[in-house]
């Protein structure tokens, strides 16, 4: 089954980015005015972008949170892991489709990574 990787990660990319935005607006973080998001927010978004860009993974893997590879700093992955637990909840109710997608995808991987893991691992 061909996977379109860079559709995935771009998807990938969005749904970090709507999250890391209902953390930031949740919390109320001070934002420059016309910015969508305060510094460390901003800096939590580009690093996980650029993890992302980076990734060599996309094709197997499906989301940071179920992959086996910490590529994460653990200083930044105890911050991303923090947003991911107040912003994921709350995605249902802000992007439904986008929040159930994920969940969909994570829940597939979860169960099915295993056996493709050892195939593709050298
Ligand atoms: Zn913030």
């Amino acid at each position: 089954m061909a996977i379109d990787v860079e559709k995935k990660r771009r998807e990938e990319v969005q749904t970090v980015r709507e999250i890391i935005k209902i953390y930031c607006r949740g919390h109320k973080h001070k934002r420059n005015p016309g910015d969508t998001l305060c510094r460390d927010c901003q800096f939590m978004a580009d690093y996980a972008l650029q993890r992302l860009e980076k990734c060599p993974r996309m094709d197997i893997k499906t989301f940071c949170s179920v992959c086996p590879i910490h590529c994460y700093g653990q200083q930044e992955a105890a911050k991303i892991k923090e947003i991911m637990r107040y912003g994921g909840p709350r995605m249902l109710f802000v992007h439904p489709l986008m929040a159930l997608r994920h969940i969909l995808i994570e829940w597939r991987t979860r169960h099915g990574l295993r056996k493709k893991e050892a195939v593709v691992r050298r």
